[in-house]
């Protein structure tokens, strides 16, 4: 119950607008969001670079509603882009299509995530958003992927096609951020339960990992389950891959230690730092995941 008051919190414009305004409820997102500010989120990269740790980062913010708004994001990230090779770090961007004008169409969206794979050469990571999203995401990153190359693009293993859409993509030896996903999907679509989900998500790193033995492309691996990355850990060792030719990638602020244990013992980990203005909505799905945080959180305010 408590999981579903909080997604349903996500989608509450009401509440969107008016709990971030409070300094309390600022204070309690400072453990998962460096601030608000990109020269924060690069900043918070910087630190992780000294530890051996890859960083990503992420304008939050989705469906934006205006052209305008499309082009400032845009803006954004290419300006970001450059801040990064100025510091002469490895971070990533990692972009939604709703914020690149999807909702004018693929094209639109297509032609913004061209751009912003011209202005690097390293990946531009594609996030996966709500189900009714799927085709077109998979449309625009097909495209960019043909015409450009460096982009990567998240699948999600609560999704009964994931599978499908998987085997469709791996002849373009495709950079893949698995996760379990994080949106509020129907059964129909969607496995509910946590051991069918993590059922799914094994049987699909198995695929990358094969995929990655005779192929090109990079797996990444989205989670911060302890299960999930033994498991990872164990088909690769099996496989005989080595531990860099695929990524762990963790959110900021979570299992830092264990994030920390896993770059020390040779792995590639990359952590994904959200920041920005519009993060309601997006924290209220990291508390669902994981409600027991919300203990974290009253610290935080009371502290
Ligand atoms: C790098 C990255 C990128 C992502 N991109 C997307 C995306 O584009 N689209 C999308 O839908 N979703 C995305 N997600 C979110 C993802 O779908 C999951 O919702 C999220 O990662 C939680 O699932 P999990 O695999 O970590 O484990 P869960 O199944 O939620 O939890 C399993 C176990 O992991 C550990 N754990 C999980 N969370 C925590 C925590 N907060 N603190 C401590 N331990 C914890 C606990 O031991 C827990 O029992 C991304 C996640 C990551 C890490």
């Amino acid at each position: 119950m408590l999981r579903n008051t909080l997604l349903w919190a996500s989608t509450n414009p009401l509440l969107s607008e008016k709990l971030p305004r409070y300094r309390f409820v600022q204070r309690a997102t400072r453990r998962f969001m460096p601030g608000e500010d990109r020269d924060d989120a690069l900043a918070a990269a910087e630190a992780l670079d000294q530890r051996g740790i890859d960083a990503m980062i992420t304008l939050l913010g989705e469906d934006l509603s205006s052209r305008d708004e499309v082009d400032g994001v845009v803006r954004h990230y290419q300006e970001a882009l450059s801040d990064i090779a100025d510091r002469g770090i490895t971070t990533e961007i990692s972009v939604k299509p709703t914020q690149l004008g999807l909702e004018y169409g693929v094209e639109e969206a297509r032609a913004r995530l061209g751009e912003l794979a011209a202005a690097t050469p390293s990946l531009v990571w594609v996030d996966m958003e709500g189900s009714k999203h799927v085709d077109a995401t998979l449309e625009i990153f097909k495209s960019v992927k043909e015409d450009a190359g460096n982009v990567g693009l998240c699948l999600q293993a609560y999704l009964r096609r994931t599978k499908d859409d998987l085997d469709a993509l791996l002849p373009l030896d495709p950079a893949i951020r698995l996760v379990k996903g994080a949106y509020d999907e129907p059964a129909s679509i969607a496995f509910e339960k946590k051991g069918e989900v993590d059922r799914n998500f094994v049987e699909l790193t198995q695929t990358l990992l094969r995929a990655r033995e005779t192929g090109g492309g990079l797996p990444v691996f989205g989670t911060h389950d302890p299960r999930m990355i033994g498991e990872v850990s164990r088909m690769a060792y099996e496989l005989g891959l080595g531990k860099d030719q695929y990524e762990i990638a963790m959110l900021f602020g979570i299992r830092r230690p264990e994030q920390a244990r896993l770059a020390r013992t040779g792995n590639r980990v990359r952590v994904l730092i959200s920041y920005g203005p519009a993060w309601f909505p997006w924290y209220m799905r990291r508390l669902a995941e994981r409600p027991a945080n919300l203990w974290f959180v009253a610290k935080q305010i009371i502290g």
